[in-house]
């Protein structure tokens, strides 16, 4: 057993129907799983492993669980999913489609994993999150989740009084940059050949952001591995501890698309999304899509709580389909 694999217990599928599979066991997903284990429904969750604030050092921003190791939340979420019950497998889900009807005309699904295990679902929940692009400098992406950082309530505080730079990847840097002003004085924003308009610079001005047009090469390292500074086209380099990004949020679909989910574009280039309705109801039958896969910005308590409240609403769902279907066999006999 690997490394990663060892870190779920082997839970086995055993080929009857479940009422729900959970794609997907990071916050969202686990919650989700946790309300339907409580009310007693079947479910299994796949897992591939992979959560996306996986290289933070510690989850913040969350009363109680604050401070706490993403990696240590997520163990605690599967042995309490398991402890009502509920499944927790890893796997990466290759195809997920509806399959025939039940005799008592109920939804079916079926799910199938890399290594061709398959599982049979009354219902669906997809919380298989997203996925962070970064923007394409030399030198950037082995800092992330610790000297190049996105999110101010997540990391923030850690952060405060550094010698921060804001690297413009769209319209939103710019207030992206602001809300970084709010955690130190020392600001530098790097346009990077993007339009900054005169009244912009003078707001940056009289907060105290100097901006840095000429365009950026590489981010340099220091030697105990941290961020250093930046390089630019010119040759010089501007130091900086802290490189603070936005991301092009890109809900994860891989192996979703039997399930014909729609998407739909973020604003301003920023991203892809499933769309959902309340309790992340999808115009797809049977399907509901919780946490950053169709909301981008929902942190760690956000993607817990849609995760519940989707699969409340999957509950209240299938008790009306049972007692349908129980009327159905006293009155046909
Ligand atoms: C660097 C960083 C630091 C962050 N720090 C914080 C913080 O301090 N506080 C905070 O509140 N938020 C933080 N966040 C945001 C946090 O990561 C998200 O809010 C949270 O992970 C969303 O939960 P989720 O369940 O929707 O998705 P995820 O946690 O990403 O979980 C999705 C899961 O689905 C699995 N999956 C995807 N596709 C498949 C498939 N086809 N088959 C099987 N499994 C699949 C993935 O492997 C993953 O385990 C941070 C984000 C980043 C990038």
């Amino acid at each position: 057993m690997s490394a990663q694999t060892s870190a779920y217990a082997s839970d086995a599928l055993t080929g009857e129907t479940v009422d729900v599979v959970v794609i997907g066991g990071g916050a969202a997903g686990l919650n989700g799983a946790l309300m339907l284990a409580r009310s007693r429904r079947s479910v299994v969750v796949v897992d591939s492993g992979n959560p996306r604030n996986a290289p933070a050092e510690a989850m913040h921003g969350f009363i109680v669980l604050d401070g706490t190791p993403p990696a240590e939340i997520l163990e605690r979420g599967r042995e309490q999913v398991r402890h009502y019950g509920g499944k927790v497998v890893f796997g990466e889900v290759t195809a997920a489609e509806p399959a025939e009807a039940s005799d008592d005309g109920d939804l079916r699904f079926t799910v199938t994993l890399s290594d061709d295990r398959t599982i049979t679902a009354r219902r669906v929940l997809v919380a298989t999150g997203l996925r962070d692009v970064l923007p394409d400098v030399p030198g950037l992406a082995e800092h992330w989740g610790h000297g190049v950082v996105h999110c101010p309530y997540c990391h923030g505080w850690e952060v405060r009084d550094e010698a921060i730079g804001v690297l413009a990847t769209g319209p939103a840097s710019v207030h992206h940059a602001l809300l970084f002003r709010q955690l130190s004085d020392d600001l530098v924003y790097f346009t990077r050949d993007s339009e900054l308009d005169e009244n912009t610079r003078e707001r940056f001005a009289a907060r105290g952001i100097r901006i840095v047009d000429i365009p950026v090469e590489e981010v340099l390292a220091a030697d105990d591995g941290s961020v250093a500074g930046l390089r630019l086209a010119d040759g010089s380099v501007i130091a900086r501890s802290i490189l603070a990004v936005s991301t092009r949020m890109q809900a994860r679909t891989d192996g979703l698309d039997g399930l014909k989910l729609p998407m739909e574009d973020l604003p301003d280039d920023m991203g892809r999304r499933f769309v959902a309705g309340p309790a992340g109801t999808t115009d797809v039958p049977g399907v509901w899509v919780a946490g950053n896969a169709t909301d981008p910005a929902a942190q760690v308590g956000a993607s817990g709580a849609a995760g519940a409240l989707a699969a409340a609403h999957i509950n209240s769902l299938l008790v009306t389909a049972d007692t349908d279907a129980a009327l159905n066999r006293v009155t046909t006999g």
